[in-house]
């Protein structure tokens, strides 16, 4: 990947995620405190303030750049959880990842941050749209598939009860709401897939 691919990149994923502010923030109003779209914007400013600097290293420092950025800027549960994908995955990935590296790194990242929540899929969280897509990323998904399976996954967590995050604090009152952290997943790999134009 060239310095204008990695830059395509970075900004293609802030984009989504400052665009989508206000729905992420509305969605966690809902069943959270309603800080998780500015938390998300609040990250990805720090990450794009540096945009020239991070295009400019290998890939895996990248991710590890960004990742750290995310853990001390995002903060709320969502920063050490996105903080620690990002870091994990620059730790796996080589400078010139294959896909088959890169299904290899996604996997060793969703497994840190089940490490780090304590969680699993099916508990409405992020990791309900996380697992689904490595899970049709390892069995070979084209990008347009793993756009579908990323939204059809945040669908479904509507339905299901929170048993983990602030949302579990509702009991409930949580069904019927789409998990925030699940939604801006979505999004941020439906841009990674755009820009990469795989
Ligand atoms: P906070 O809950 O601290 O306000 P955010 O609002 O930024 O943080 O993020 C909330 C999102 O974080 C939830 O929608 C959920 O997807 C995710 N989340 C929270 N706790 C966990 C956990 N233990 N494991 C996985 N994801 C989690
Ligand atoms: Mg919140």
């Amino acid at each position: 990947m060239d310095q204008a691919a990695k830059e395509k990149l970075v900004k293609a994923l802030a984009s989504t995620a400052i665009e989508h502010a206000e729905e992420l923030t509305a969605l966690d109003q809902a069943i959270g405190d309603g800080d998780h779209g500015l938390n998300l914007k609040r990250g990805f400013e720090a990450v794009l303030a540096d945009l020239p600097g991070l295009a400019a290293k290998p890939l895996p420092e990248l991710f590890k750049a960004m990742g750290m950025t995310m853990v001390m800027k995002v903060g709320g549960a969502s920063g050490p959880l996105f903080g620690t994908f990002f870091m994990d995955l620059g730790k796996a990935l080589p400078a010139e990842p294959s896909r088959a590296d890169l299904v290899a790194a996604t996997g060793k990242a969703l497994a840190a941050v089940m490490a780090r929540g304590k969680s699993e899929p099916g508990q409405k969280t992020l990791l309900d749209v996380l697992a689904p897509v490595q899970a049709v990323f390892e069995a070979g998904a084209d990008g347009a598939a793993l756009k579908a399976a990323a939204f059809a996954a945040a669908d479904k967590t509507v339905p299901m009860l929170a048993i983990r995050g602030r949302a579990s604090f509702l009991g409930e009152r949580s069904v019927g709401h789409m998990d925030p952290g699940a939604r801006s997943s979505s999004l941020l790999i439906a841009a990674a897939v755009d820009a990469l134009g795989v």
